[in-house]
């Protein structure tokens, strides 16, 4: 039995992160950007975006762990692994794969901004509103997805399905069963 099926294939996936990283381009014109990937989901599509965005673009990493289990967090955040490079005066740009509840990235957001960055935004492949705990709109969103688990495209489940090329549904059953 097939465990997945595609929400958003490829093609269309890579058409409006063309689209998403030029209007960043637009609007970050002569300014100079820090790209920040939250790792480990982000990674797919932060390698296809930035290759939309100026030479100029700094790139750095972050790791954040959200407690819990399965398809469900409970809320808390703690900080895996912190960036390399100073924020201070720099336009920063947190790209995350999904956002939730919202508790990770205004977690993430408080941080940056405490290091006195000219800006923090959010840049994020999929937007899931319905699930949302905390106010958090993203600047830049490539897609809002229904109220389902959403593997593919660098996103897990498990670790596992991080590979695949389209942004896809999992199954329920497949964690149902846990
Ligand atoms: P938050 O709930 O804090 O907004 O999201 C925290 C993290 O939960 C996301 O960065 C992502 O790693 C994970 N997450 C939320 N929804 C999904 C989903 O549908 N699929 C996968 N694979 N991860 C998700
Ligand atoms: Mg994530």
């Amino acid at each position: 039995m097939q465990d997945y099926k595609v929400l958003i294939d490829e093609k269309t996936v890579k058409d409006r992160i063309a689209e998403v990283g030029a209007q960043i381009r637009k609007d970050f014109e002569g300014k100079p950007i820090l790209a920040v990937c939250v790792l480990r989901g982000a990674v797919v599509f932060y390698a296809d975006l930035i290759r939309h965005l100026p030479k100029t673009t700094g790139l750095d990493f972050i790791a954040a762990k959200s407690y819990g289990s399965g398809t469900t967090s409970t809320g808390e955040v703690a900080l895996t692994k912190d960036l390399s490079e100073p924020v201070r005066g720099r336009h920063v740009i947190i790209i995350e794969d999904i956002v939730d509840t919202g508790v990770t990235l205004t977690y993430l957001k408080k941080l940056l901004l405490a290091r006195e960055p000219a800006s923090v935004s959010v840049c994020t492949l999929l937007d899931k509103p319905s699930r949302r705990k905390v106010e958090l709109v993203p600047e830049y969103s490539c897609f809002t997805v229904p109220n389902e688990f959403i593997v593919g495209y660098g996103l897990d489940y498990a670790e596992e399905y991080r590979t695949l090329k389209d942004v896809c549904i999992l199954e329920p059953w497949v964690y149902q069963k846990d």
